[in-house]
């Protein structure tokens, strides 16, 4: 069995690492399974790519397309073309797409159209709202693929509605939750901790860059003006990400409590969680490291493709009203905010058996 593996944005490197280390670990038990790790380039900036590899222990990749920048269209079609000629100069069994970035799309449909096998990792998660890029690059991923892996009861329900059969959905838990219990125990503290002289429990972590939050200047405004003016004078720490820093610095906020920083590294970011007061995001995927870490997470999304980290979890949807934040807020210095549990097989062990199932297909 050979692999493609397709990684092109942060979060895909964060998910692509433990299944990068299953296959490893398969092939030293002599099991018949080869990989090519393929990079897109979506993401190209240190920060946003190479520390990835470099702290999760991710091999270099076999192939990178060099397809960042440009608009949602112009990025696909880059993709869809670098990975056409790639494809056809190396072909394989099956190629392996994680989570929701573009490069998830655009792979899944040239695979497709090469008659190549796809197998979709996080399938099934919706928000249902068409207005999120990422809601489209699932959709047309779980039209198009063979094998689904998913995360969640709620996935496996959206897949069965959409007419895929039962035996190709396979409810096997979160490589994301995977890469956090294999580095919990090695977590860095990041300088700012002590530059800052942040205490545990008395900060907040904040991520936004979402469209619908940081594209228009007066909503992210006022989004953060009524963040950082509601959370007792506590420090709040915000790695800005590329997106967002592009349009952050000319509007002017200044604020004692508010400290912006570069996007860090997943040891340094995820220790800055694990100890925080709480995380004030609109990312998906800190949702359910929050959850796992028993954070307080505060959502600026009217939606979530995750559910569980609401129904089960620490996380609260507030909506993108900057008018809900204050008593949200309020909640959490009350110490009211909900306890949460871990969702059902988010247990460390999700790449092992996606692995093991792919063998057997
Ligand atoms: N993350 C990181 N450094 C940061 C911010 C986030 O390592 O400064 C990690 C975070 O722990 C999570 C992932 O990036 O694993 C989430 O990525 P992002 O929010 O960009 O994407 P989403 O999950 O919303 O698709």
């Amino acid at each position: 069995m050979h692999i493609t593996l397709i990684a092109g944005a942060r979060p895909n490197f964060i998910k692509i690492a433990p299944l990068v280390h299953a296959i490893q670990k398969a092939q030293a038990e002599g099991k018949d399974i080869q990989y090519r790790l393929v990079h897109t380039g979506q993401h190209y900036d240190k920060n946003m790519s190479d520390t990835f590899f470099e702290e999760l222990n991710i091999p270099m990749p076999d192939a990178n397309l060099g397809c960042g920048g440009g608009t949602q269209a112009e990025q696909t079609a880059a993709i869809m073309i670098a990975f056409e000629k790639e494809l056809t100069a190396h072909p394989t069994d099956l190629v392996l797409v994680v989570g929701d970035v573009t490069s998830t799309m655009a792979c899944s449909i040239v695979a497709k159209k090469l008659n190549t096998r796809v197998t979709h990792v996080e399938a099934g998660i919706r928000s249902w709202d068409l207005t999120m890029p990422e809601e489209i690059n699932r959709m047309v991923t779980d039209c198009l693929a063979d094998f689904y892996f998913t995360t969640s009861e709620v996935a496996n329900e959206n897949l069965r509605h959409a007419g895929v059969s039962e035996d190709r959905i396979h409810f096997v838990g979160n490589v994301m939750i995977d890469t956090l219990r294999a580095n919990e125990h090695r977590f860095v503290k990041p300088d700012a901790f002590d530059e800052l002289k942040l205490q545990e429990k008395r900060y907040i972590v904040m991520t936004l860059h979402r469209p619908a939050n940081v594209d228009e200047a007066d909503k992210l405004r006022n989004l953060v003006n009524q963040i950082t003016g509601n959370v007792e004078n506590e420090p709040i720490v915000f790695p800005i990400h590329p997106r967002t820093a592009r349009i952050f610095h000319d509007l002017g906020i200044h604020a004692d409590n508010l400290h912006i920083v570069d996007p860090l590294g997943y040891l340094e970011f995820n220790y800055l969680v694990k100890h925080a007061r709480a995380v004030v995001t609109d990312s998906g995927g800190i949702t359910e490291e929050t959850t796992v870490m028993g954070v307080p997470c505060i959502t600026l999304r009217d939606n979530t493709e995750r559910p569980e980290t609401c129904t089960i979890g620490t996380n609260e949807l507030i909506g993108t009203n900057p008018n809900n934040i204050a008593p949200a807020l309020r909640i959490l210095y009350a110490g009211q905010w909900k306890k949460g549990a871990i969702p059902p097989l988010w247990d460390g062990h999700t790449a092992e058996r996606i692995v093991d199932i792919l063998l057997q297909k």
